[in-house]
């Protein structure tokens, strides 16, 4: 009798235990985050903790953001006006248009949503806007829907993701450089001012770097010597961020103090330096004239070079910077290399139909083209000339080693059975444009590695990954936009001399992955086309396609 009190408190306290457990559980799994454009919010996204980063899912962003969205196999595309991010399943980049945006993790495709990292998610489609010319603003706001007043984590997500982020970001460990003057750091409160991106550019003259922030006040700054400290009360570089794309010219270091994030550019090697800000949209521009090691030499010949990138003019009237670095070009005294690589050989004969092996093909047309290349003034080098079997790895290296200014590797395309298509297609290395490009890859991937024995297609599928991954490099982005322009001048020059160019797309081949050079995959006509084959065995359609391919490295060259 004495043990009923106490019986009695105990189920009332199971139950209690059990109805928060029952109230808690649903809503972890099922809470949203509140998005908001321009500080108002639109509804609630979807999100989920995969123990390091909190995941959204970014299609019902795009819903309440009225984009258009398409989801195709292993991709998803996001429109907004005439601009488009392309997002493929586990890689850690996205396409903005033709450029490549890095992300802090890579995009999942489950359960019927696209789940990416908060931040990711926020920055490219903020991208995406601003690509359309629009200064519309992205954020996390408010209370989270549905959550519970037990969920602390779902009350202030931008705070969790901080933590999150802080546990993995070397870069947001609050320790002050030596480097960091005294007076951002002690000089107490700052009014509100908060860093909403970094921007750099290469100009002919300076190195450019723009903060752009949003505030009642403009950022502090402080020069010692070669280094340029910025304070903001809000906002921080994200881990590749802290990454700087010049790293002989200028280091990028950050620390928190007293609640302000410091952001110093160190290490800065150059001349004159200048900081100023703009407003509309507000930004702090730091100039470096004259990087060291951009000290030309004497003036050559300038008749095959490609003229450096024009700067753009920094104007409040001209809000639109270049938002990627633009190619470095380095005078030579001698004509460009192109070196061209007849895909497959001696043991490899590529793809084999009526009648005709890939590999002879390939050296036939290198073969053409290097003739005709040669006659334009160029230098030319084939990874091959006979009939041997050379690993794709080595064809770059040839390139590398032999400092070329453009690799081309020649291939022709084949189909399954019951599959019709024709026309000629020039690849960049890049994430694919679609599943034909990425299982096109997939083949032209694959290496010999014994004497009968192919590679496996799970490892050709684990390397593929892999480039996936290394696509989201940002030191690969100058590079990608060079092998664009190369192909779209192929691919242009082409037409022109009517040769059915089919289109210009990306994938990840390996065999273009270790050239530090601008670099393209020819795929010239489709093997399994009986016609089509015919004509590629042509020797008058050979010159007649090598005279178009080489008019278009000229005028890439050239900027004829
Ligand atoms: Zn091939």
């Amino acid at each position: 009798m004495l043990q009923r009190p106490g019986y009695k408190k105990f189920i009332f306290s199971f139950l209690l235990i059990l109805c928060l457990f029952l109230s808690v559980t649903p809503v972890m799994a099922d809470s949203a985050w509140n998005l908001a454009l321009d500080g108002r919010i639109l509804g609630g996204v979807p999100v989920r903790d995969n123990g390091r980063m909190t995941m959204v899912s970014i299609g019902v962003m795009g819903r309440l953001l009225q984009l258009k969205l398409e989801h195709k196999d292993d991709t998803l595309l996001i429109f907004y006006k005439n601009n488009k991010l392309q997002l493929v399943n586990k890689a850690t980049a996205v396409w903005l248009d033709v450029q490549l945006v890095p992300m802090a993790s890579a995009p999942v495709f489950e359960g019927g949503n696209w789940w990416l990292d908060s931040r990711s998610a926020i920055k490219i489609l903020q991208a995406l806007y601003q690509a359309a010319g629009s200064a519309a603003s992205l954020s996390w706001a408010g209370d989270a829907v549905e959550a519970s007043s037990l969920n602390k984590n779902v009350k202030n997500p931008e705070k969790k993701q901080d933590e999150a982020e802080a546990a993995i970001l070397p870069a947001s460990i609050p320790v002050v450089p030596s480097s960091t003057p005294a007076s951002l750091v002690s000089s107490g409160g700052m009014r509100p001012c908060e860093l909403k991106a970094l921007r750099w550019g290469r100009y002919d003259d300076k190195i450019r770097a723009v903060f752009d922030y949003q505030g009642e006040t403009e950022p502090q700054s402080s020069q010692t010597g070669q280094n340029v400290s910025i304070a903001f009360t809000e906002g921080s570089l994200s881990k590749t961020e802290t990454l700087s794309p010049f790293p002989t010219d200028v280091l990028i270091e950050t620390a928190s103090s007293e609640g302000k994030y410091i952001i110093t550019l160190s290490s800065i090697k150059g001349g004159e330096l200048k900081v100023f800000t703009l407003p509309n949209p507000a930004r702090l521009v730091v100039d470096i004239y004259n990087p060291k090691n951009e000290v030309l030499p004497a003036p050559v010949a300038v008749s095959n070079l490609k003229p450096a990138p024009k700067p753009v003019a920094e104007q409040a009237s001209e809000p639109k910077e270049p938002v990627f670095v633009p190619a470095k070009v380095v005078p030579r005294k001698s004509a460009p290399l192109v070196v061209i690589d007849a895909g497959h050989g001696g043991k490899d004969p590529g793809a084999v139909a009526n009648g005709y092996r890939e590999k002879d093909l390939n050296l036939q047309y290198a073969r053409q083209l290097a003739e005709c290349v040669k006659k334009r003034g160029f230098r030319v080098r084939l990874t091959r000339d006979t009939d041997v079997y050379l690993k794709l790895g080595e064809r770059t290296d040839l390139a590398n080693k032999w400092e070329a200014d453009m690799f081309i590797s020649i291939h022709a395309n084949a189909l399954p059975k019951g599959r019709h298509a024709n026309g000629t297609e020039i690849y960049i290395m890049a994430l694919p444009t679609d599943k034909d490009a990425m299982e096109l890859a997939l083949i032209e991937n694959r290496e010999l590695t014994g004497d009968n024995g192919s590679e496996s297609s799970a490892q050709v599928d684990k390397k593929t990954k892999m480039l996936l991954n290394i696509l989201g490099n940002m030191q690969q982005n100058a590079k990608i936009s060079d092998s664009t322009e190369v192909a779209e001048h192929l691919f242009k020059s082409g037409q022109k001399q009517k040769i059915n160019m089919r289109r210009v797309a990306q994938a990840p081949f390996f065999v273009l992955r270790g050239a530090t050079m601008p670099a393209v995959l020819i795929e010239t006509g489709f093997l399994t086309e009986r016609s089509e084959a015919k004509k590629l065995a042509t020797p008058s359609f050979q010159k007649q396609f090598a005279e178009a391919i080489a008019q278009g490295v000229e005028t890439y060259f050239n900027g004829r």
